[in-house]
């Protein structure tokens, strides 16, 4: 399947990488916690990772390994693992690589939670410099010997800044320091992590490759560009002869098995399903996205629109060139005399809500939602106005989306 196109080797992935039995084209759904075993010699040999195998499910199953098996093939990786949600992933992939006393760098315009994790890493003992991602130079002003990795999205949420992406992997490749990109916003079809030099992909599997609304989960993947032999933090026993599987095997042990945020064998299967129509939708959803951005770039009652589709948006160029699409996420600040709110209330295909990469256009305030916990100043150094909404624009027929704002603008007039 190699030589063939993304949605071939995608629908067919399951039958042809797992071999489900008896001429299924779904892995089986198996809600077994615990495997038993004729020989104890072979439970000792799977406890021991001398054979493939499972023991207890909080640390694998069939379902799991299954879809990481097919996550992994469309990065190119060398191995994944899965979590129970997008944020299970980030959190275990941090906690299980980092030490008190580390250095790290983060990009300042990050997920809201992630955000909020970080707060926590820096409780711990952990430094952070935030960083604008927007220009590697930023990141390369910070970065001490000492560095241990830099933490970046592709496209920022919710005011869509590009991170410098090629340049920071170059950075980060030249000094060692682990790459890790949240990939959350352009999954596999319209961007790989790895053509930048990204040692981790971390993505919410809840978001555009479930697609549904119906799944939570998460997934980090080893693109096997990083070389783990000069990352002090793996511990002895984690240290074997495969030096690629160190990482990935440390954040199975210490962030999937200890810290138990698995995915269950349902979400699996049902994640499997919606990941079959990824490229289908997420190409509907770029189109409409550009259609929507292109509506309100100019719009009287719109004040900015931010989409990294728009040549107006500054880092248009670094989108172009990396991404075969720019997401479905478009932001806009209203003129100051409509309320966001009132705006908002007035939409009726738009649905008031948070979440994103559905297959239905979500739409919410963003600074009296996700991030009312900052302060207007970190906000503003994040870029989010007070009267920012959101959209997640869903694969609904594009005439409809764009009637319904013009109908919400006409109603407050
Ligand atoms: C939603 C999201 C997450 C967290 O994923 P969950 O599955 O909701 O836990 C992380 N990063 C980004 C960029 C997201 O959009």
């Amino acid at each position: 399947m190699k030589n063939k196109g993304f949605t071939t080797r995608l629908v067919h992935a399951d039958r042809v990488i797992n071999k489900p039995q008896n001429g299924a084209v779904h892995q089986a759904t198996n809600n077994s916690v615990l495997f038993a075993f004729d020989n104890a010699q072979d439970l000792v040999d799977v406890f021991q990772g001398k054979a493939a195998g499972h023991v207890y499910s909080r640390s694998s199953s069939a379902s799991s390994v299954s879809l990481q098996n097919i996550l992994c093939e469309l990065e190119e990786g060398i191995g994944a693992v899965t979590f129970s949600t997008g944020m299970a992933a980030i959190s275990a992939t941090l906690l299980s690589l980092l030490r008190a006393g580390d250095h790290i760098i983060m990009s300042q315009f990050l997920f809201g939670n992630t955000s909020s994790l970080a707060s926590t890493l820096q409780g711990l003992g952990i430094q952070i410099s935030y960083v604008d991602v927007t220009d590697v130079q930023n990141v390369a002003a910070v970065m001490t010997p000492v560095t241990k990795l830099v933490y970046a999205e592709t496209i920022a949420n919710p005011a869509t800044q590009v991170a410098d992406l090629s340049a920071i992997g170059q950075l980060c490749e030249e000094n060692k320091m682990l790459f890790i990109v949240d990939n959350t916003m352009t999954p596999a079809n319209i961007f790989s992590p790895k053509s930048v030099k990204a040692s981790l992909t971390i993505a919410s599997l809840t978001k555009y490759v479930s697609g549904h609304g119906n799944v939570l989960g998460g997934v980090v993947i080893d693109t096997g560009l990083f070389d783990w032999r000069v990352f002090e933090n793996i511990l002895p026993m984690y240290r074997s002869a495969d030096t690629q599987q160190w990482g990935l095997t440390q954040i199975k042990k210490r962030g999937l098995r200890d810290m138990g945020a698995t995915l269950s064998p349902e979400a699996a299967h049902s994640i499997s399903i919606g990941l079959e129509t990824l490229a289908l939708r997420v190409e509907r959803i770029c189109q409409n996205a550009l259609r929507l951005a292109s509506y309100l770039h100019g719009h009287e009652h719109v004040r900015h629109v931010y989409y990294p589709g728009l040549a107006s948006h500054p880092q248009h160029y670094i989108a172009r060139e990396l991404f075969a699409g720019y997401g479905g996420i478009v932001s806009i600040d209203l003129v100051e005399k409509i309320d966001p709110l009132a705006f908002l209330n007035e939409l009726n295909l738009v649905l008031c809500a948070t979440h994103l990469g559905d297959t239905r256009t979500l739409g919410l305030p963003v600074a009296q939602t996700i991030y009312f916990e900052n302060t207007a100043a970190q906000r503003a150094e994040m870029g989010i106005n007070d009267n920012m909404l959101r959209f997640s624009v869903g694969i609904e027929d594009v005439d409809d989306i764009v009637a319904d704002f013009e109908q919400a603008f006409a109603a407050l007039q």
